[in-house]
């Protein structure tokens, strides 16, 4: 048995037909944990959606109302990037749901895992890149709301910036520094961005891609920009360099961390060249880092659009085993 919940329904698949998003990754997640033994069918716990209410912390109340009688516009539509219909409406505040029970079993077991989530393209008025509300955002505002923290910080390891989580977190913004060097010559070009002071009550770290979607980067609290192919080492140092960083200047009571797979090399939508034990790695150091700080982390999974979605399906389910090796001690 794990020390920890995988959240988890075979409703977190988004009907969205035959699309670059694989869809049916978190059954495909679910079966192979089960099949190679590194989970048991009792490690895995069943969310309910979310409520119009915790939607509601982080959406406005006219988007809200678009999704719920279908009224999105034609360009809205288009922004989301994937097919709207009330069945994906649901699907997505199941994934809020499934983030929001994460969070509560990471406070009371130091970590937990949701087998979805992490859409963190979505806007409080918008959605797009394939996001169509923000789950972590929500899961964030409805633990505050309850009272159960009062700090979060996002780490968002996906390759795509998460845009929505620095547009809905946004604190006043202060001169940018750049952050201490790491003794790379390959990464002594990679701009990064990082506010001097945090005002805010969540502090988003963004590690990406910069010549990626999205075009518009609204500034995270740290953003690391990172240039095309850059391979496990490097991506390591810039990581463990803003960890150390955000963890100096803020101290969180929860750590919501966005375990994309597409930094993969062998991505569609990525130009990063990680390898798939160069990525268990990445989440090894997130893991140990918080639990050496004794801060809970909630993992969601975002991206992932490997050539081959076996390969999608290998590096988050090593998430679940990096997490197992970190967390068992
Ligand atoms: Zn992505």
């Amino acid at each position: 048995m794990l020390p920890f919940k995988l959240v988890y329904s075979d409703d977190y698949y988004l009907p969205i037909g035959s699309h670059v998003f694989p869809a049916e990754k978190y059954k495909h997640i679910h079966d192979r944990l089960l099949a190679s033994g590194t989970a048991e069918p009792s490690d895995f716990v069943t969310p309910r959606p979310a409520t119009d209410q915790d939607v509601l912390l982080v959406h406005t109340p006219q988007y809200v109302e678009k999704l719920k009688t279908g009224t999105l516009s034609a360009r809205e539509q288009m922004e989301l990037e994937v097919p709207f219909s009330p069945a994906l409406v649901k699907a997505f505040w199941l994934a809020a749901g499934g983030s929001i029970l994460a969070a509560d079993y990471a406070l009371g077991d130091g970590i937990a895992i949701s087998i979805g989530g992490g859409f963190h393209h979505a806007f409080p008025d918008h959605g797009e890149g394939f996001c169509m509300i923000h789950d972590v955002a929500i899961a964030i505002r409805h633990m505050q709301r309850d009272g159960k923290i009062r700090y979060a910080m996002t780490v968002d390891c996906d390759v795509h910036q998460g845009n929505g989580t620095a547009a809905i977190f946004a604190a006043p913004r202060t001169a940018s520094e750049p952050l201490p060097s790491v003794p790379t010559s390959t990464l002594t070009s990679t701009k990064t961005k990082m506010r001097s002071s945090h005002t805010g009550d969540v502090f988003t770290i963004s590690l990406h891609q910069e010549n990626n979607y999205p075009a518009w980067k609204p500034p995270s609290s740290i953003d690391i920009n990172l240039p095309d192919e850059i391979g496990d080492d490097d991506y390591l140092a810039w990581l463990d360099n803003a960890l150390s960083s955000g963890l100096r200047q803020f101290d969180p009571d929860l750590l919501c961390y966005i375990a994309g797979a597409d930094p993969y090399r062998e991505d569609q939508l990525g130009g990063l060249s990680l390898t798939i034990d160069g990525l268990k790695k990445r989440d090894e150091l997130v893991f140990r880092v918080a639990k050496a700080r004794g801060i809970p982390v909630m993992v969601t999974l975002a991206g992932g659009y490997a050539r081959d979605v076996e390969d999608t399906v290998a590096i988050h389910c090593n998430t679940v085993i990096a997490a197992t090796e970190v967390f068992t001690k």
